[in-house]
């Protein structure tokens, strides 16, 4: 059963990109552009020049000077620089980050464990770090503490102004991965206290295999590859023009209507929340009620598996995801990593009775019919699985008996 039906809720994962953003790459591929390095011929100072102009636009979207800006491949790179470039130059600061990072931090631990002191902070059951926790952990431990601004599963954000403010207070370092907040919500790094921040370009209606870091001038960085002088010699190799440009596009076209957007998402994500609380039998929110993403909804059903009701749903036209597309096709490093989502298992989700969790993440590309079409579908196909489910005739067969 195939339908024309397309709708994108899985936006936590990509976006597509903004038209403006399409017609900045074009042109930028069509101009003959040389290597920004090559500052000797025009067509090496028309490329270098392209960079700039990007640089300028990403780093305005967050309210900081260009030249704090290192572009990268992507999010991961720009976690791995951050972390393990800011601990190689100051090795004598300690790791923090909490148990529901992206595994491009988490992982991190592994390989710094012997050099650093670690520490995993865990969250509470909305995903939410918990301040004296990071107090403590941060007393007589100066540290680079690694929390994201939003969590991409279960919509989360982090109260981050407080948690610079512990950092500060205690001689640390704050590094945020902003990768599932960024092209949602407006953000600040002077504002928020951040020192060290990550963003990338495929998750902001710009392309992939293009990210950029943050690092505050104050901050020491130094480079985990070695090659040549580009990015301040902090991101060797020659850098790639047309999706850099495509970057600042994106996040020149985010201006503006940020605000009006990000009401509008959350208006429409409260309501989907509310509909589906009513219409969804044995239905688990995840994640902070209100600390959340806009036009972020995850859930998990009690009997049923969350990858049925997501072929369900794809089947129907409604794309989504289940926990995080990276960790689904992960290669388990170890057995915790072949369980269900450690995202879920961190916020205390029972793993006897969750088989998997639904995320529906919406971009500014939604409409209100995406929305009402979701609210429309999905009680009828939960109800399809739970006649097929054992659990579910278990429970019914054990009331029956309860109930006499
Ligand atoms: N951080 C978070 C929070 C993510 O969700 C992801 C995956 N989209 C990444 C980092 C890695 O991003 P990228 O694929 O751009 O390296």
């Amino acid at each position: 059963m195939q339908t024309e039906k397309f709708v994108y809720f899985d936006n936590i994962n990509t976006t597509f990109p903004d038209p403006r953003v399409v017609r900045k790459i074009d042109e930028v591929l069509n101009f003959r552009l040389g290597n920004p390095s090559a500052h000797i011929h025009s067509a090496g100072i028309a490329a270098g020049k392209v960079v700039d102009e990007a640089r300028e636009k990403v780093a305005a979207y967050i309210g900081a000077a260009p030249e704090t800006l290192i572009f990268t491949s992507g999010a991961t790179e720009a976690n791995n620089l951050a972390i393990t470039g800011f601990l190689k130059a100051n090795p004598e600061f300690g790791f923090v980050c909490s148990n529901i990072e992206h595994f491009s931090v988490l992982n991190q631990i592994r390989s710094l464990r012997n050099s650093v002191k670690t520490s995993i902070l865990d969250v509470d059951s909305y995903g939410l770090v918990e301040p004296d926790s990071l107090e403590k952990v941060l007393k007589n431990n100066r540290s680079i503490v690694s929390l994201s601004l939003a969590n991409p599963e279960i919509g989360t954000m982090q109260d981050i102004e407080k948690i610079s403010e512990i950092c500060s207070r205690n001689g640390s370092i704050l590094h945020s991965d902003a990768t599932a907040a960024a092209g949602l919500i407006e953000i600040d790094v002077n504002k928020m206290g951040i020192d060290l921040l990550t963003l990338s370009g495929h998750n902001i209606y710009g392309p992939a295999g293009v990210g950029a870091l943050y690092v505050n001038k104050k901050i020491r960085l130094a480079s985990i590859f070695e090659g040549g002088n580009q990015e301040s010699g902090i991101r060797p190799g020659t850098e790639n023009v047309p999706g850099i440009a495509g970057m600042g596009e994106a996040c020149e076209a985010l201006k503006g209507d940020m605000k009006s957007h990000e009401k509008r998402l959350r208006d429409l994500g409260n309501d989907l929340w509310k509909s589906l609380q009513e219409s969804v039998r044995f239905v688990n929110f995840t994640g902070h009620p209100e600390k959340r993403l806009p036009g972020h909804v995850s859930f998990w059903v009690e009997h049923i598996e969350g990858e049925s009701l997501l072929l369900l749903l794809s089947m129907n036209g409604v794309m989504a995801s289940s926990g995080s597309a990276c960790s689904s096709n992960l290669k388990a490093k170890d057995e915790d990593e072949l369980m269900a989502s450690h995202v879920l298992a961190a916020v205390g989700v029972p793993s006897d009775i969750c088989s998997g969790s639904i995320t529906l993440s919406a971009g500014r590309y939604n409409t209100e019919e995406d929305f009402n079409y979701v609210k429309s579908v999905l009680p009828g196909l939960v109800e399809k699985l739970l006649t097929m489910s054992p659990s579910y005739d278990d429970y019914m067969k054990n009331k029956e008996t309860t109930d006499g």
